[in-house]
């Protein structure tokens, strides 16, 4: 009979009857702790896919603009609207729709024409315990922010941690960290705070 009791936060800790003592609780579950030591995702390949316009941010498969560093949907029509807008101003036509589908092509992955969607599936990946990257200097510089110790999810704020727990984790008021962190934005807007680390 296996140990683990799925979606249970300490399910990599031992059998079910174990139960953490108080003291531990206010700590990051040790199975969890990041370890540097743990081989760390990297991004450096990422001028390797690129167009003149878009370029792909590994550790999430996104497509960010790269005048704005906006994250755009994996979409040629969101692209093609992208390129028409202040960024590269280019008229409607070929040369857009060209761009769009090269754009498009530096990622095998569904059209995310629904970004709430998509949104919900990076949060899953940004609150992975290993996923600290270094900090990325082409972004605005990293800020001090907070994650959840239950599930991983970073926030810039701590009222929307704050409105996390209590929504997904049954108001529990303690278990969170500190942390620094990024933010893509998207369309003007965060869209995706992500864990990072300073460099060097
Ligand atoms: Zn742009
Ligand atoms: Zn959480």
């Amino acid at each position: 009979m296996p140990f683990a009791m799925p979606g249970h936060p300490f399910e990599e800790m031992g059998p079910p009857t174990w139960k953490p003592a108080p003291r531990v609780r206010q700590q990051y579950p040790s199975s969890r702790i990041p370890s540097n030591t743990k081989k760390q995702p990297t991004y450096t390949k990422k001028r390797l896919k690129e167009t003149p316009y878009f370029a792909v941010f590994e550790p999430f498969e996104i497509i960010y603009c790269q005048k704005c560093k906006d994250l755009v949907p994996t979409d040629s029509i969101a692209i093609g609207t992208h390129l028409q807008g202040p960024c590269y101003a280019m008229s409607p036509g070929p040369a857009v729709e060209k761009a769009a589908l090269q754009a498009r092509a530096l990622l095998d992955t569904p059209d995310d024409k629904n970004m709430i969607r998509r949104r919900g599936e990076l949060y899953a990946r940004a609150s992975r315990s290993d996923m600290i990257l270094p900090e990325v200097a082409w972004l605005r510089p990293a800020t001090s922010g907070y994650f959840c110790l239950l599930c991983g999810q970073p926030r810039r704020n701590r009222t929307v941690l704050r409105e996390h727990m209590r929504r997904v984790h049954d108001g529990e008021k303690d278990m969170w960290g500190t942390t620094l962190v990024q933010t893509f934005r998207s369309a003007g807007a965060e869209f995706l705070t992500f864990r990072v680390r300073r460099r060097g």
